[in-house]
């Protein structure tokens, strides 16, 4: 029998693939990690990796806050019991009914990259603190942002400016983007960062405020720096970059809390032979639950259960739905037991983040993708 509580699960309970499992104590010992990672930062988990309920209650009993996308993961935080103190709204992108639904249900810490939003925020969010998104020129992450969000250093000063002149309080933010290997990309971030803040100093605005973002990565099949790590590049830039009083910290972090502590179940469809290559078809694809695998970019590990022995050869592997852009890895190599047949199950360790949370509602009739939520917290 299997010690690792997750597959115990799914091998007793046999519960219908696609489906997830999520550890809530493992959410929450990895909680407790990053906090003594991070001394005194304010730490605010981003909802969206994975707004499970008992993902949050772990997550709240652990003292973090949180980072929302939106109206409804606000109100969803605020329905687990989440003070709105401890919440911040992240998402540079936002209606100004958004900021005012935010602002009227108490949340005071928003993020922005752009003049029109932060007229927005002057006119619905008054008094609050902003921290202006700037853009950095460092290492390409895994799944980057591109050029989507973030102003260029010399624009982020205005809008600093800008923010304390309409009596808001301005900060500076950055995120170096998901999945990201290179722990001398927030370097680069806390250096852009120490700038800007004695630019704005020398022009009379005091800011304080430094939020890190997320972009933490996690193991798949290419081992990452560990969290200290990360911690120690992170606590030398600040003492070299900040020689005088050090700015308050927040971080962002999504996928390091919770991709660890999932495991994500799969069943055969059909496997074919098409010319040269070996098509292995999942009940599991881009739409319900493997978004990420877009571009190939994130690849998963592929554990057989059923059939673990035997000689393996490249496959190709493909998601279920109608769509021809439903493949998984066609460029990156995998290997899988030539045994391997309809109805065999294979397991996706550390899958945690950005599976359920980015399945669709319903494509070709698929339901989204299951979590069930084991420990402490847990409702399976
Ligand atoms: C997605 C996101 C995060 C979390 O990023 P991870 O790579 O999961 O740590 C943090 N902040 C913002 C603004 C985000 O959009």
């Amino acid at each position: 029998m299997c010690a690792d509580p997750l597959r115990r699960f799914l091998d007793e309970r046999d519960p219908p693939t696609p489906c997830l499992v999520v550890d809530t104590d493992a959410v929450a010992a990895r909680a407790r990690e990053v906090r003594a990672a991070f001394p005194g930062a304010l730490i605010r988990y981003a909802v969206k990796a994975n707004p499970a309920p008992p993902v949050l209650d772990a997550l709240v009993a652990a003292g973090l806050g949180f980072d929302v996308a939106g109206p409804a993961e606000l109100a969803l935080c605020l329905d687990r019991g989440v003070a709105p103190a401890d919440l911040a709204y992240g998402n540079p992108i936002k209606k100004p009914r958004d900021i005012a639904y935010a602002f009227g249900r108490g949340v005071r810490e928003f993020t922005s990259d752009a003049a029109a939003d932060v007229e927005h925020l002057a006119a619905h969010a008054p008094g609050s603190a902003v921290s202006i998104r700037v853009l950095l020129d460092a290492p390409d992450s895994v799944t980057p942002f591109g050029r989507k969000f973030g102003c260029e250093p010399a624009e982020a000063l205005d809008l600093v400016l800008r923010a304390a002149a309409l009596g808001l309080r301005p900060g500076i933010a950055f995120h170096v983007g998901s999945q990201q290997p290179d722990p001398g990309a927030w370097e680069i971030g806390i250096a852009t960062a120490a700038k800007l803040f004695a630019e704005a100093a020398a022009q009379g605005v005091a800011m304080t405020r430094l939020n890190l973002g997320g972009g933490f990565a996690t193991t798949h099949r290419t081992a990452v720096p560990a969290l200290d790590a990360y911690a120690a590049t992170i606590a030398s830039a600040l003492d070299t970059h900040f020689a005088g009083e050090q700015p308050e910290l927040m971080l962002e972090p999504g996928r390091v809390l919770v991709a660890d502590a999932g495991l994500l179940r799969t069943e055969v469809v059909l496997v074919a032979q098409r010319g040269e290559r070996r098509w292995v078809y999942l009940d599991l694809g881009r739409y319900n639950g493997l978004a990420e695998a877009e571009n190939e970019a994130i690849a998963y590990r592929f554990e057989p259960v059923t059939t673990p022995g035997g000689p393996r050869g490249p496959v190709v592997l493909a998601g279920p739905t109608c769509d021809g852009d439903d493949v998984l890895y066609q460029r990156t190599p995998y290997e899988l037991p030539l045994s391997l047949t309809t109805g065999d199950r294979l397991d996706l360790p550390g899958t945690g983040a950005y599976t359920a949370s980015y399945a669709s509602v319903g494509f070709n009739g698929i339901e989204p993708l299951r979590t069930y939520c084991l420990g402490r917290w847990g409702d399976a």
